[in-house]
């Protein structure tokens, strides 16, 4: 974690030492934010939230106050409120959630519970990645504290997922929630409507949640100083890759990317030089190198056409061949496509088709406007941001570095040879693809 002078929020109290036990947590303030959040009641605390413009920190970025207006109130509703929280966190790049709920499982709970009392919920789930195990255990043991410490007085229900990507999606994740296939559920209408078992349900992502108890002990006009205009406050950060110091970084948004790799994560190894960022997950599009001081926020990385994401910063050197990158993050999306809608079905298969081809050299450059044309049909058409998140990816991959690709063509092969980095990073589905050569050939 970064010692720098830059305000710890979510994280905070942590900086020695994991805060798994309540008195540990206790002991830095720790749901003193819970009780002032009960003596305010519901509207006032759902008010800092929306002064404080806190935006989810799960990818999409949209205000959790905001989202939160759309429930009815709880008077109006004619069924339960439920409030959900993601922590499916399944992005390739992303472990923030997992440390947050390692380190400080507390600061989640007690955000559940001023979650759920300022929208008036009636039951809280939380939705962990079946391959969380030890932090499941984590978050159960430090629940059953807080139950025994009566402190949670809207109850709580931990459900592991079973490992597939696309229940991060949130109606993919209230339909396995309900025993259901994960698959996307078309929208409108909209989980604050209609939602788990058909209630209002407010879902929201791990950090987002566990950022509301600083937001009530700062208070949301304090808070929403903190940071730029339109991305307030502090960010976790994971930062991976080439890089020496990779791990999750607390900072305020507006942090530069420099800031991020150099400083925070000493830089890449070897002096080697930047090639790429990938800004937010490998859902994001990729940023060339000479994007490396824009500000990590949401609109300044928006507009260099790209987005912040789940903030997941994956460093690239210009050791990597980016077309064998651009494959594997394509066979990752047709992996977990959930294969529901035609256009990310079939749409995801072509792209990493085309891919595979330019990448052994057996393309044309017919065939690498054929991808981009593919990237096009299915950019848009989808059921749910995972077809759109391969189109965007792969097309930005081609649009910075067509040369790459070009040279592959006609080089009839890579021309990195076998010093890419990325030489024997394998996918499952090369594994899969290795005893299919033959129907390879007939593309
Ligand atoms: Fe499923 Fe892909 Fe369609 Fe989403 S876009 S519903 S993952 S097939």
């Amino acid at each position: 974690m970064a010692k720098a002078k830059h305000p710890i929020l979510v994280l905070a109290g942590a900086e020695q030492g994991d805060l798994r036990a309540l008195e540990d947590y206790r002991r830095v303030g720790g749901y003193a934010s819970l009780e002032k959040a009960r003596k305010l009641g519901p509207g006032a605390t759902l008010e800092q939230i929306k002064q404080a413009a806190l935006r989810g920190r799960g990818g999409a970025g949209f205000q959790m106050g905001q989202k939160a207006s759309f429930l009815p109130s709880p008077g109006q509703a004619k069924n339960p409120i439920y409030l959900v929280v993601n922590a499916d966190e399944s992005e390739p790049g992303a472990f923030k959630d997992r440390e947050i709920i390692n380190r400080v499982p507390h600061r989640l709970i007690e955000g559940i519970q001023i979650a759920a009392l300022a929208i008036g919920a009636e039951r809280c789930f939380v939705y962990i990645r079946g391959e969380y195990l030890s932090e499941y255990e984590v978050l159960s043991a430090a629940l059953a504290e807080a139950e025994a410490a009566k402190l949670v007085s809207v109850p709580i229900l931990v459900h592991r997922g079973a490992g597939a990507y696309i229940c991060g999606e949130e109606t993919a994740l209230l339909e396995s929630l309900e025993g259901k296939r994960g698959q996307p559920r078309s929208k409108p209408p909209f989980p604050a409507l209609v939602g788990l078992y058909n209630s209002p349900t407010l879902i929201n992502n791990v950090e987002t949640i566990a950022t509301v108890p600083k937001v009530i002990e700062l208070g949301g006009e304090a808070y929403a100083k903190i940071g730029v205009k339109d991305s307030t406050g502090t960010r976790l950060f994971s930062l991976s890759g080439d890089v020496v110091r990779g791990g999750n970084y607390e900072l305020p948004h507006g942090t530069s990317f420099r800031e991020l790799i150099y400083d925070c994560g000493g830089g890449i190894a070897g002096g080697r030089k930047l090639k790429a960022i990938i800004p937010g997950g490998s859902s994001s599009p990729v940023l060339p190198a000479d994007q490396v001081d824009l500000s990590m926020d949401f609109d300044s990385v928006q507009k260099a056409g790209s987005f912040l994401g789940s903030a997941s910063v994956i460093v690239i050197d210009e050791r990597a061949c980016l077309v064998q990158l651009a494959l594997r993050i394509s066979q990752f999306y047709m992996n977990e496509s959930c294969g529901k809608c035609t256009p990310c079905r079939e749409g995801t298969r072509w792209i990493e088709m085309i891919l595979r081809k330019i990448e052994q050299g057996r393309a044309s450059m017919a065939e690498l406007d054929l991808l981009s044309d593919v990237c096009d049909r299915v950019l848009g058409k989808c059921l749910c941001a995972l077809g759109d998140s391969d189109a965007m990816a792969v097309a930005s991959y081609v649009k910075h570095f067509r040369a790459e690709f070009e040279a592959h063509i006609e080089q009839g092969g890579c021309p990195y040879g076998d010093t890419s980095s990325l030489v024997g990073v394998r996918s499952p589905v090369d594994e899969i693809y290795r005893g299919r050569i033959g129907q390879e050939a007939a593309l």
